[in-house]
C-alpha cells in the first residue's frame, strides 16, 4: 500500500508538490514574533482573570456589567488606547428551577437544563406523555396532531469533527424544534443536548420562538439522560409520562455593551484591523473556551505587537457583548460602525485548542497578503485553506457587506464536549494550544498592521 502511494506520487508530478511550499520567505519580524508567541503568558493571564473573577456573564444581567468594568480596566492596563463601551439594550431571559423526571413506567430522574428563551411550567410542573423521535425530519414529517397536549422529544446524531460543521446539521433540533412543537399544539419539548461528550452535563444555548409561536417549556436532557430517554421509550410497553419542572422568566430589557479598545497605527487614517471575540457566556460554566479564550488570544496578540513597537495601522480589538442570545454586539457595532471602512475583520470564537487552517477573503487584488499569510502560519502547522471565504459571528454582518475577512480555524474536535455545559471552565484550556492561537493571530496582525516600527512612540493613554 505504502508503495503504491509513494509511486503514485512519484509518478504524479513531484515538482508541483514541492513547488506549492516555495514562495517569498516569510518577513524575518513577522517570523520573530510568531515565535516569541509561542511563550505567551499574556492569554492566560486574561483568561483565568476573567474566568476567576468574573465567572459566568450572561447577556443582561449584572454579572456581564461586571465583565464590562473588568475588561475595560484589564485593557486599560495591558496599555491600549480609546478604551470604551458602546451600550446597546435587549431582552433578558433568566434561568429558574430546572427538573426532570420519568414519572411511568420506570420512575427516574433526568439531568435537563432550559434552553434560552424557553417557556415556563407552573411552579409545581407538568406532567403529560412523551413522543420521540430520532430526528428533526421524522418530527417534521410526523402528523401535527400527533404531539399535541404531550411533551415531544427529539434527537440527533451530531457526531464530533475538526471543523465543526456538525454544529449548523444536528442544531436543528435546538433552533427549529421548539417553534415547530409549539405550532403544534406540544405542551412542551424536550430535546438531546447539541453536544458530542458522554457527561452527565446538558448543552443550553439560544432558539427563539419564530413566527408568532408562543413559548412552551424548552430544554435540553444530558446525552446520556437523552440515551436513557430513548431505551425507555423503546422498552414501554404504554406510553411514558414525564414531570417537566421549569421556571425561567422574562426580566425586560437590560443593558449590554460592546468593549473596545485600540492599538493606534502610525496611519491614523488607513483603514483599522478589528480582532474579536465575545465578553458574554451562559450562565452554566465559566466560559473558558466559550468565549474567554478567543478575547484572551486576540488580546494578548494586540499585546504583543504593541510591545513591538507601532503597526502602520490601527488595531481594533472588540469584545462583544450578548453574543450568545442573538448576536446583538455584533448586530449593534454593525449598526454604528458598518458604513465605516475596516482594513480586515477577524473573530476568535470556537474554544482554545490549535489553530489548523486559514481561511481568508481579502480579495483578489490582496492575493500576495493571503498568500503570505499562508506561508507565515505554515510553521505553526496550520494548512492553508479557502481565499473566498472566511467566517465568524459578531463579524458576520460585516463581512456579509463584504468587509475583508481573516479565518483561523481551530480544531473543534472536542468543543461540542464542552460547549454550553457547566464543564465550560478554565481547566479545559491547554496552555501549550492556547499560546500556538496566539503565535498565529500575532503573525497574521504582524503582517496585515503593515509593518511595525521598533521604535515605539508614546502612546496617548485615554479612557472614557
Ligand atoms: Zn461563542
Ligand atoms: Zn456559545
Amino acid at each position: 500500500m505504502f508503495r503504491s502511494v509513494l509511486a503514485l506520487l512519484c509518478a504524479a508530478a513531484p515538482v508541483p508538490l514541492l513547488a506549492q511550499s516555495v514562495g517569498p520567505p516569510v518577513d524575518p519580524q513577522v517570523a520573530a514574533l510568531r515565535d516569541a508567541a509561542l511563550a505567551d503568558d499574556y492569554a492566560w493571564d486574561i483568561v483565568e482573570g476573567l474566568t476567576t473573577e468574573v465567572g459566568p456573564r450572561l447577556a443582561g444581567t449584572p454579572a456581564e456589567a461586571r465583565a464590562r468594568a473588568w475588561a475595560v480596566a484589564k485593557l486599560f492596563g495591558l496599555g491600549f488606547s480609546n478604551i470604551r463601551v458602546e451600550p446597546f439594550e435587549l431582552p433578558v431571559w433568566v434561568r429558574g428551577e430546572e427538573k426532570a423526571e420519568i414519572v411511568a413506567p420506570f420512575p427516574q430522574p433526568l439531568v435537563i437544563t432550559a434552553l434560552g428563551n424557553s417557556g415556563a411550567t407552573p411552579p409545581q410542573g407538568i406532567v403529560a406523555e412523551v413522543v420521540g423521535f430520532d430526528s428533526m425530519e421524522e418530527f417534521a414529517a410526523s402528523p401535527a396532531e400527533a404531539v399535541r397536549g404531550k411533551i415531544v422529544f427529539v434527537s440527533h446524531a451530531m457526531p464530533a469533527n475538526q471543523d465543526g460543521s456538525g454544529y449548523g446539521l444536528f442544531g436543528a433540533p435546538r433552533r427549529q424544534g421548539p417553534t415547530l412543537a409549539s405550532k403544534r399544539g406540544a405542551a412542551a419539548i424536550v430535546i438531546r443536548s447539541i453536544g458530542t461528550d458522554h457527561h452527565r452535563n446538558p448543552h443550553t444555548g439560544v432558539q427563539e420562538f419564530a413566527d408568532g409561536a408562543a413559548p412552551i417549556p424548552a430544554g435540553a436532557l444530558s446525552i446520556p439522560d437523552a440515551e436513557q430517554l430513548q431505551r425507555i421509550l423503546k422498552r414501554a410497553r404504554g406510553p411514558v409520562t414525564m414531570r417537566l419542572t421549569m421556571t425561567p422568566r422574562n426580566i425586560g430589557v437590560r443593558r449590554s455593551g460592546n468593549v473596545i479598545a485600540e492599538l493606534p497605527g502610525r496611519d491614523r487614517a488607513a483603514a483599522p484591523i478589528l480582532v474579536g471575540c465575545h465578553l458574554d457566556s451562559w450562565d452554566l460554566g465559566t466560559g473558558a473556551v466559550d468565549d474567554g479564550a478567543g478575547c484572551a488570544i486576540v488580546a494578548a496578540a494586540a499585546k504583543r505587537i504593541m510591545d513591538a513597537g507601532q503597526p502602520l495601522r490601527t488595531i481594533r480589538i472588540v469584545w462583544f457583548g450578548a453574543e450568545e442570545v442573538g448576536l446583538f454586539g455584533g448586530l449593534d457595532y454593525q449598526k454604528k460602525h458598518g458604513a465605516e471602512p475596516h482594513y480586515a475583520v477577524a473573530e476568535s470564537d470556537f474554544g482554545a485548542d490549535r489553530i489548523w487552517k486559514v481561511d481568508s477573503k481579502l480579495g483578489e487584488a490582496r492575493k500576495a497578503e493571503a498568500k503570505a499569510l499562508q506561508r507565515a502560519l505554515a510553521p505553526l502547522g496550520i494548512v492553508p485553506g479557502s481565499l473566498t471565504e472566511a467566517d465568524g459571528s459578531d463579524i458576520g454582518p460585516l463581512i456579509a457587506a463584504g468587509v475583508p475577512a481573516v479565518g483561523l480555524n481551530q480544531d473543534g474536535t472536542r468543543y461540542f464536549d464542552l460547549h454550553h455545559t457547566p464543564d465550560d471552565t478554565l481547566d479545559k484550556i491547554d496552555i501549550a494550544q492556547l499560546r500556538q492561537n496566539v503565535a498565529a493571530w500575532t503573525a497574521m496582525l504582524a503582517i496585515l498592521s503593515g509593518g511595525i516600527e521598533p521604535e515605539p512612540k508614546p502612546l496617548q493613554r485615554k479612557r472614557r
